[in-house]
C-alpha cells in the first residue's frame, strides 16, 4: 500500500541501520536559533566572509574551465601543496601522488577512512567526548565503539594507560582528535610519545582528526601525528579547509596515510563521491602559496579566545581553560543545577544565545554542567552574546 510507508514506516524498512541517531546537535541549535532569532554562538563556523582573494582564485579557476570532474584523487596541484605544507610544518614526506586524497571535507574522509579499514566485528576505540560523526561511522562499519573517557578533572586529557588497558585482539582503530572538539584540549609531546608505545606494542592502525590544526594558541606547536614516522605509518590523518580558511560550506579537506592505507581509502572514496568539486580545488591550491595564510589563523582566533574569555569573566559563566580549536566550555553551576540539554533550551529560548550541551558528545549520558560556545565570530556578535550572557 503506497500510504503504508507514512503510516507504519518501520514495518516496511525494518530495524534502522542508525537506531537511536537523531538529527546532529548542531543543525537541532543552528535552527532554533534561526527560528528564534538568537545569537548562534552553538555550532562551529565562521559568521563572516572568507578572504575576497580565495573567492577571487575560486571565481577564476571556474572562468578558466575548471568545472568539469576533478582527478577522483583530487587535483595534483592541490596535493602538492598539502605535501608541501606538511614538509615545511612536520617534516613528513607525504608522496602526493599516493599518500593524499582531497576529500569533500573531514567528515566524508572520517567515514571513507573508517568503511575501509574496519570490518564486522572490529572494535575501535573514541575518546569521550567525542565529535558525533566518529560513533555512526563504525556503526556503518559493523564496528563496535569502545568509548574511554577524557578526565574532565584534569582539563580533558587523554589517559593512556585506561585506552590501553581496552585494547584487546579485536581493537582495529583508535580514533584522536587534537586539537579537540568540544573541549579544546591539545595533545602535547607527552601524548605523541604515548601513543608510540600502545602502536608499538598493540600494532592499531590511527586515524587522527586535526581539522583545527591551524588553532592551538599561546605560541604552542600542534603535535601533529605526521610528525612522528612510527605514526604516521599506521595513521589516516585528516584536516578541513573549511576551518582554516573560513568557508565551512565548500566542505573540502584531505586525508594523508601510507600508500597502502590510501589505497583501501580510495577505494571507498571514489564510489563515496568520486571526486571533489573542482574549482574550490584550484583556489585553494592557488592560495596555499603563501603561507601566511594559515599561519596567522591562531592569532586570529587568539585575539577572538581572549576577548570572549574576558566578557565571560563579567557574567556567572566560569570559562574552562581552551589551549586550542575555536570552541571554550564554560561551567554554568553558578546559575543552574539543570542538565545540559535542558540548560543550552533554557539559554537560548529565554536568554536568545545559542550554544551546545557537551552531553551530546557523550554515547552514556554523561552531565558535567558545561556548554561549549563558538567564540569564531565576529566581534559584535560576541559582544552582543556575553551582553546576553550577562543576564542569565
Ligand atoms: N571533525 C571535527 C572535530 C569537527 O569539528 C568537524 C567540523 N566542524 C569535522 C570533523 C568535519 O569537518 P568538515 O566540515 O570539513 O566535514
Ligand atoms: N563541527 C561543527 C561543530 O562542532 C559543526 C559541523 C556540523 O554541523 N556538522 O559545531
Amino acid at each position: 500500500m503506497p500510504s503504508s510507508i507514512r503510516s507504519r514506516p518501520e514495518a516496511l524498512i525494518g530495524p534502522s541501520k542508525l537506531p537511536g541517531i537523531g538529527t546532529t546537535i548542531f543543525t537541532v541549535m543552528s535552527q532554533l536559533a534561526a527560528e528564534r532569532g538568537a545569537i548562534n554562538l552553538g555550532q562551529g563556523f565562521p559568521d563572516f566572509n572568507c578572504e575576497p582573494l580565495l573567492q577571487q582564485l575560486v571565481t577564476q579557476a571556474m572562468a578558466d574551465g575548471d568545472n568539469q570532474y576533478a582527478p577522483m584523487a583530487g587535483k595534483p596541484a592541490l596535493r602538492h601543496a598539502v605535501a608541501a605544507k606538511i614538509e615545511r610544518l612536520h617534516g613528513c614526506r607525504y608522496d602526493a601522488d599516493d599518500e593524499i586524497t582531497i576529500t569533500a571535507g573531514a567528515t566524508q574522509a572520517i567515514l571513507t577512512a573508517v568503511l575501509a579499514l574496519v570490518r564486522p566485528g572490529d572494535e575501535v576505540i573514541i575518546l569521550e567526548p567525542a565529535y558525533d560523526s566518529y560513533v555512526p561511522a563504525i556503526l556503518l562499519a559493523g564496528g563496535r565503539a569502545v568509548r574511554v573517557p577524557l578526565d574532565h578533572t584534569k582539563g580533558y586529557r587523554p589517559d593512556w594507560n585506561r585506552v590501553a588497558a581496552v585494547i584487546t585482539a579485536q581493537t582495529r582503530l583508535l580514533i584522536i582528535n587534537s586539537p579537540h572538539n568540544p573541549t579544546g584540549s591539545v595533545f602535547g609531546d607527552e601524548d605523541i610519545r604515548a601513543l608510540e608505545q600502545i602502536v608499538h606494542a598493540h600494532g592499531i592502525f590511527l586515524l587522527a582528526d586535526e581539522v583545527y590544526e591551524h588553532i592551538v594558541f599561546d605560541q604552542k606547536p600542534h603535535r601533529s601525528l605526521s610528525a612522528s614516522a612510527e605514526l604516521a605509518a599506521r595513521a589516516f590523518v585528516i584536516s578541513s579547509f573549511g576551518k582554516t580558511f573560513h568557508c565551512t560550506g565548500w566542505k573540502i579537506g584531505y586525508c594523508c596515510a601510507p600508500s597502502a592505507l590510501s589505497k583501501e581509502f580510495r577505494k571507498v572514496h571514489q564510489f563515496n563521491v568520486f571526486a571533489v568539486n573542482h574549482p574550490m580545488q584550484s583556489g585553494i591550491a592557488a592560495y596555499l602559496e603563501d603561507p601566511a595564510h594559515y599561519l596567522e589563523l591562531a592569532a586570529f582566533y587568539q585575539a577572538k579566545r581572549d576577548r570572549f574569555i574576558a566578557g565571560l569573566a563579567a557574567t556567572r559563566f566560569r570559562a574552562l581553560p581552551c589551549p586550542g580549536t575555536y570552541f571554550v566550555l564554560a561551567d554554568y553551576r553558578a546559575i543552574s543545577e539543570e542538565p545540559e540539554a535542558q540548560f543550552a533550551h533554557r539559554l537560548l529560548m529565554e536568554h536568545g544565545v545559542a550554544s551546545i550541551p557537551v552531553s551530546a558528545f557523550y554515547q552514556q549520558p554523561f552531565d558535567n554542567h558545561v556548554v561549549r560556545f563558538c567564540f569564531g565570530k565576529r566581534e559584535q556578535t560576541l559582544d552582543a552574546g556575553l551582553e546576553r550572557l550577562a543576564q542569565a
